[in-house]
């Protein structure tokens, strides 16, 4: 019990939640995790919760974010052919990016840093974040600026720079101090700046549909589970302007499928038999149950 600590909601303060239900991590640890409601503003979030000092046991070197460094060189290759392709997430990011006339972006939580190396390639001035090491150095090689650590501990290191937008891309979900971080986010940007998030969606079709096999639920990873309404909520009151809120597609289907079958990570040569030409019903898939991530752009007001 040491590494679990119990916590009022991160987003009221409130000390009043109700239990919902317990999940699995089914990625790695297969320890079981608790999730609750907040009574007061019905924020759901995971409660206990691992220590944040202790959390990085739980990031396991073949996290995907992570996986891409261990990965071969024609593994990357074939991925990122097959992502253009097929489409790619980046691909939206960047159009995105384009459509507010974005130059400057730092993004929190990159990884391996493919989609910092895509953005600089594609011209923009860009910066990064990172907890992990690894992934810093390697970005680091790659003549990107990137501080190591969480954004409340490098603000000075990132000093008076301001950004055009700040990218986090499905990690806001595992930050223990939400309104902080937006808090410092808001502090970084530029008049009419842009947050651009993308988070997994608690009160989706999806989520409701697969239950405690739902990937979205990522526990213990994912400290905040957030809905449409909590996430508006949160920028509000941080003094954003929700701007676009939309469904995202994403592999999170596919990855709960195998989580019900298997009751542990799908085999991945049957997730990339099935994986492509499932991306292929995309716009039907869309229409039918929607998608359990989201997407939301938020302007500094
Ligand atoms: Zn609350």
């Amino acid at each position: 019990m040491r590494e679990l600590e119990y916590t009022d909601c991160p987003v009221c303060d409130s000390k009043d939640y109700e239990k919902l239900f317990t999940g699995k991590d089914f990625l790695f640890s297969q320890k079981e995790f608790t999730v609750v409601r907040c009574e007061s503003c019905k924020v759901i979030f995971t409660n206990p919760r691992i220590k944040e000092d202790q959390i990085s046991h739980y990031y396991f070197a073949d996290y995907e974010p992570y996986k891409e460094l261990r990965q071969h060189v024609i593994v990357q290759k074939a991925k990122n052919i097959f992502g253009q392709v097929f489409g790619n997430p980046h691909w939206e990011i960047l159009k995105e990016l384009q459509s507010h006339e974005v130059r400057s972006v730092l993004e929190i939580g990159p990884g391996s840093g493919k989609l910092l190396f895509f953005l600089k390639k594609h011209g923009f001035d860009v910066v990064g974040v990172e907890i992990d090491g690894d992934c810093v150095n390697r970005i680091r090689e790659r003549g990107i600026h990137c501080c190591q650590g969480d954004l409340d501990k490098v603000m000075d290191e990132i000093g008076s720079k301001k950004f055009d937008a700040v990218v986090l891309y499905h990690v806001f979900e595992h930050i223990y101090h939400p309104k902080e971080t937006l808090r410092n986010i808001y502090n970084l940007l530029n008049d009419n700046g842009i947050i651009h998030l993308s988070i997994p969606n608690i009160n989706s079709v999806e989520a409701r549909l697969f239950g405690k096999y739902w990937t979205g639920i990522d526990l213990p990873r994912h400290i905040v589970h957030y809905s449409k309404n909590s996430i508006k909520q949160i920028l509000i009151e941080a003094h954003f302007e929700v701007i676009k809120l939309e469904n995202e597609f994403f592999t999170s289907f596919l990855e709960s499928l195998g989580f019900f079958l298997f009751k542990k990570r799908m085999p991945s040569k049957s997730y990339f038999l099935l994986y492509y030409p499932w991306k292929f019903s995309k716009h039907i898939h869309m229409k039918i149950i929607g998608s359990g991530i989201m997407k939301i752009i938020a302007k500094k007001v």
